[in-house]
């Protein structure tokens, strides 16, 4: 995919943060400042870049619908491109809206935008496999949950009320199981562990 004509990460960091890297040249977990990131200024070792790190890119980079106020710093939300078939067909590209721990009131409210929930019932009508991913206070475990079935028909009906309801709805319920996994109340086992991987090594 190619990348977004004018747009940079200028001040972003978040997949230096968030993301976990397996790569022969750099390995570090997820919600871990990668030890080659500046606060505030990004990667200082970008003549030697790790081959992940040079062809990895969220999606606010790779989607010109993706409006410049939905950068992941900005607004909580780090979309990620994946392959992965989990939407019960076959597998094909799928997109993983992952609200990053430390913005989860942000990226509520991004969500809840009406351009987001115009772009989210759009991907659900054309059958573009959509994901919500929620992490744990630790950013290294949480769920991702497939929202085409859960939104199918307040997305057929185009009334962004419900649309937004339906959506905030999820949000909370799956807040909740986190919180509960958090203490100890729910089977982790029952949940769909947040990993997303993609080529270059780079997940969540
Ligand atoms: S999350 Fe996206 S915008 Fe932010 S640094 Fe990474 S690739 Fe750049
Ligand atoms: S090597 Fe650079 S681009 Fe890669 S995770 Fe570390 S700071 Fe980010």
């Amino acid at each position: 995919m190619d990348l977004v004509r004018d747009r940079d990460c200028s001040v972003c960091t978040a997949c230096c943060r968030d993301l976990a890297i397996d790569d022969p040249a750099l390995s570090k977990p997820a919600a871990e400042l990668c030890t080659h990131c500046v606060a505030g200024q990004g990667c200082a070792i970008y003549a030697s870049w790790p081959s992940t790190c040079r062809e990895w890119h969220c999606g606010w980079r790779l989607l010109p619908w993706m409006a410049a106020g939905m950068r992941p710093d900005l607004s909580g939300l780090l979309v990620l491109v994946t392959v992965d078939g989990e939407a019960g067909g076959p597998s094909r590209p799928g997109l993983v809206f992952n609200v990053l721990p430390a913005a989860t009131g942000a990226a509520a409210e991004v969500l809840a935008r009406p351009a987001s929930l115009d772009i989210l019932g759009a991907l659900v009508r054309e059958g573009v496999p959509v994901f919500l991913g929620v992490k744990d206070a630790s950013g290294r475990h949480g769920v991702r949950l497939p929202l085409n079935g859960p939104l199918a028909s307040v997305a057929q009906g185009r009334d962004g009320d419900r649309m937004k309801a339906a959506l905030l709805r999820i949000y909370m319920d799956v807040q909740g199981v986190i919180r509960g996994m958090e203490a100890g109340d729910a089977d982790p086992s029952d949940m769909r562990p947040l990993r997303m991987r993609r080529p270059g090594m780079i997940r969540a």
